[in-house]
């Protein structure tokens, strides 16, 4: 195969990000296809890189002209695409979350074990950064012993207006669940929430920030901020405490400038700015693991482990307690 030929569903903000990424920075690949439910900004961007524009994802899933699909909608359009491009028999790339409800992940994992062979990687791109990747070197090494605690923090400058308090969990921290439990190699044993003074400056009714809990089966404590007002930036951090030593995430790399009496290097305010390089390797990589027939990056086992400690969080948040979290047997089909 000469160029993968890769059809885009959802072609808002991230959908044209990966449009342009796949265009203009990946090699091996071309976007034949796009849709969106909002047909002028499908139509735009079908002009704008000489695709074709299709009225349903369905129908591109579907397209001859369509090798592979990335779908980047609306979070509970994810389950109903990946199971037509499983059933259509072609590899997909679905951003996170791989579903709404663990239901849905169940039906993906069993749609694509009964096909035989992996079709389906999940949008976890902060597997793809370098210093996510370096740190887990370094826990890898036993430089810093094994790991006991984890401080983590998500912090959004703002949030947008339909932002609501289940999406802390399942659309910001969701990062945190997976590449917290890739970086210590183990699953969750227990979630909480914990909520306290509320920010003025988020939405009536949100509640924000909030922290979550997390315990991995091994005894490893977890604590993440997850702050979707943090008024001045889009600031991840996250710091592994061993027996031995620490290992943290440092900041982007900027310009360190000293002037008029101050010494500052910039905070970026978005998401799209801080992990573009991670993004571009999770689409390069992607895009040879397709033409290889083997994936490599984030299974639906890794979405749906992802899925039922979100949906434990909630009820934590709900409840006001500690909650297990618990998982069916691991199939070896994602071993
Ligand atoms: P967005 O700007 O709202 O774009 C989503 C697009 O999907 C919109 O144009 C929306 O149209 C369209 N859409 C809704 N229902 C559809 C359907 N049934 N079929 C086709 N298109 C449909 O949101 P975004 O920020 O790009 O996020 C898109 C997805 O990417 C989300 O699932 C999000 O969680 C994920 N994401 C991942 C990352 C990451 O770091 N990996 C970052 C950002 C976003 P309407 O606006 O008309 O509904």
């Amino acid at each position: 195969m000469m160029e993968l030929r890769i059809g885009v569903i959802g072609t808002g903000g991230i959908g044209r990000d990966h449009i342009r990424r796949l265009t203009d920075v990946i090699t091996g690949a071309k976007v034949t296809a796009v849709t969106d439910i909002n047909k002028e900004i499908a139509d735009k961007a079908a002009k704008q890189y000489h695709a074709l524009s299709f009225p349903t994802g369905e129908d591109l899933i579907e397209s001859p002209e369509v090798d592979a699909v990335l779908i980047a909608s609306w979070d509970p359009t994810h389950a109903g695409y990946v199971l037509s491009c499983i059933q259509a028999g072609k590899y997909v790339l679905c951003e996170k979350p791989l579903a709404t409800t663990a239901r849905d992940c169940l039906k993906i994992m069993d749609a694509e074990m009964s096909y035989g062979k992996r079709l389906v990687q999940v949008g976890f791109m902060r597997r793809y950064d370098k210093d996510y990747r370096a740190m887990k070197e370094v826990i890898q090494s036993g430089r810093i012993g094994e790991p006991l605690l984890v401080h983590a923090c998500h912090r959004n400058r703002t949030h947008i207006t339909s932002h609501s308090n289940d999406m802390t969990v399942t659309n910001s921290g969701i990062h945190e669940i997976d590449i917290l439990r890739w970086l210590l190699e183990e699953e969750y044993a227990s979630a909480q929430v914990l909520t306290g003074k509320q920010n003025k400056n988020a939405a009536e009714g949100l509640q924000d920030p909030q922290i979550l809990l997390l315990k991995t089966k091994n005894g490893v404590q977890i604590g993440i901020e997850v702050n979707m007002t943090s008024g001045y930036g889009y600031d991840i951090q996250c710091e592994i405490v061993g027996e031995t030593g620490t290992v943290r995430l440092p900041d982007p790399s900027a310009l360190l400038i000293r002037s008029e009496g101050k010494h500052t290097h910039q905070i970026f305010t978005e998401w799209s700015q801080r992990f573009v390089d991670a993004y571009d390797n999770e689409l390069q990589q992607w895009v040879n693991d397709v033409k290889k027939a083997t994936l490599s990056g984030p299974s639906a086992w890794d979405g749906y482990a992802a899925c039922i400690t979100a949906d434990a969080l909630i009820r934590s948040r709900n409840s006001g307690t500690s909650v297990p979290v618990t998982l069916q047997r691991r199939p070896e089909f994602y071993d």
